[in-house]
């Protein structure tokens, strides 16, 4: 999904865009999957050949929980500030030399901005270290493999603190 930078006519414009999952089509060994409509709404600045894109992504992504592996929603907003440059000015005498650092720049070419690219880039950014169903997942159960949100197996967990054994066999003199 492309904006087409001829469209931006004046310095300022607004780009509004809501796209469905299934156009923007998953790219294999992605940790997340798109669910629902995506919308972008963006104030296009042009300044010259440059373009500054500043809004918001909105978007419903699903994701695997760390711990017991479930799937849940995980809602997505973020706030964008982008600023687009031409790619065919990057070869120049280091007028326009962007710093590779600089994760809010980024190139365009042939007058056209990828918005796919944009989001995609945007949701790994927002994804969690570990992403987490609720925030006290009780996992798995490390024996029978049952998730302990949803089942309570009758497994005893065998490990006893060493500690506490030398007090019990104290006490059991
Ligand atoms: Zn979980
Ligand atoms: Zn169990």
């Amino acid at each position: 999904m492309n904006l087409d930078l001829h469209e931006i006519q004046g310095a300022r414009q607004r780009v509004r865009r809501t796209v469905s999952a299934a156009s923007l089509g998953s790219e294999g060994g992605d940790e997340f999957e798109v669910t629902g409509e995506v919308t972008l709404d963006l104030d296009v600045r042009k300044n010259e050949s440059t373009f500054r894109l500043v809004g918001r992504l909105d978007a419903m992504l699903d994701l695997g929980c760390s711990r017991c592996l479930e799937r849940f929603a995980w809602p997505v907003r973020v706030n964008i500030d982008m600023l687009y440059v031409s790619e065919s000015e990057d070869v120049g005498d280091g007028d326009v030399r962007i710093e590779e650092a600089d994760v809010n720049t980024a190139f365009y070419r042939d007058e056209q901005i990828d918005l796919g690219q944009l989001m995609h880039e945007q949701f790994q950014l927002t994804l969690p270290m570990k992403p987490l169903c609720r925030e006290d997942c009780l996992g798995l159960c490390a024996v029978c493999g049952g998730n302990r949100n949803t089942t309570t197996c009758q497994c005893t967990n065998t490990w006893e603190d060493p500690r506490l054994a030398g007090l019990k066999n104290l006490l059991n003199r």
